[in-house]
């Protein structure tokens, strides 16, 4: 229905009914309701510039508990890093020790996580995203090194399995028996050579025996030589430990055992003699390891006790002239 309007004429001065067609008028509605939505634009940019909603507010407050909420994370991965290093530490300088083993490299237990950007969903996050991606990095690299140190107790705990027969295989005992220790001549250590007479560094203990006096294998291994020789070590025997352990017997009138065979510790693997460099029945004994050669003097703890020890080490230590 159109509306009827007047409009005042000045030709035939007076008022004439005007009459606005449909489509005019909805324009004009239009033009209006513009007029008014865009006033109330204006008005709510304003408002919303300086006043938060309640519902902003809701949101602005959710969002920094759930930052504290980070915050607090971050605290409690911080506890459990530094347990964690307690733990790695005493992994490397208790358990490792015990049972010979190097400890891990920090640049192994330290290592970052490489390969591509791991954090590049969570820089969208502007501002916020800081603390996330730092929880995230030390997150991964907890699990890391927690990964690493259940990998190295693992070995510990095969250390251990093993250490029974590490016990049974390592020098442990007197190559020969001497029950009153006073078959133990020369120690490890410079001496007199019985045959040049000079001052030359021997590498072993000298045992004197009886001709036909028993050798021990002085811990379970594999014979991995046997050499009959008129010179140096003369008849002599190398038995193979493991875990890098050798052991060597010089000057034996016989030999008893052959290559590649098996021995326990207390076998017999040949009897005292004088052959080779040796100026009288005795028999020259040397424990490597890793082909170093040690003072075999600590390697006879199983079978002295620490009084015993002590005079053993005494008797090692006397400057006299070796056997060689
Ligand atoms: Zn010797």
């Amino acid at each position: 229905m159109a509306k009827v309007r007047y409009q005042y004429n000045e030709s035939t001065l007076s008022y004439e009914k005007v009459k606005i067609s449909k489509g005019k008028r909805a324009l004009q509605i239009l033009g209006t309701l513009v007029a008014w939505l865009s006033g109330g634009g204006v008005f709510y940019l304003l408002f919303t510039t300086f006043y938060d909603s309640p519902k902003e507010s809701q949101l602005k407050n959710k969002n920094d508990e759930i930052l504290l909420q980070y915050e607090i994370l971050d605290k409690r991965l911080d506890q459990m890093s530094a347990v964690l290093a307690d733990l790695e530490n005493r992994d490397d300088n208790i358990y490792r020790t015990i049972f010979e083993a190097e400890p891990i490299p920090d640049n192994i237990r330290k290592a970052g996580i490489g390969g591509v950007n791991r954090y590049k969903n969570l820089e969208k996050f502007k501002g916020e995203a800081d603390q996330v991606i730092e929880t995230s990095k030390k997150l991964d690299q907890l699990s890391k090194q927690l990964y690493i140190q259940s990998k190295s107790f693992d070995e510990v705990i095969e250390l251990a399995k093993q250490k029974e027969d590490m016990l049974a295989s390592i020098p442990a005992v007197q190559p020969v028996s001497n029950a009153d220790l006073k078959r133990m001549s020369s120690g490890f250590g410079r001496r007199v050579h019985p045959i040049y007479k000079t001052v030359r560094f021997h590498w072993g203990n000298d045992f004197t025996a009886p001709t036909g006096t028993e050798i021990y294998s002085t811990g379970k291994g594999k014979v991995v030589l046997v050499e009959h020789s008129g010179s140096g070590y003369g008849n002599h025997v190398i038995v193979d430990h493991g875990y890098g352990y050798q052991t060597l017997y010089a000057h034996m009138s016989e030999t008893k055992v052959r290559q590649g065979q098996e021995v326990k510790r207390g076998e017999i693997l040949g009897l005292v003699g004088s052959t080779g460099l040796s100026s009288a029945p005795h028999l020259h004994y040397e424990v490597l390891k890793n082909g170093a050669k040690l003072d075999p003097v600590n390697f006879y703890f199983n079978d002295l006790s620490p009084s015993e020890y002590a005079l053993m080490i005494q008797l090692s230590q006397q400057e006299n002239q070796s056997f060689d």
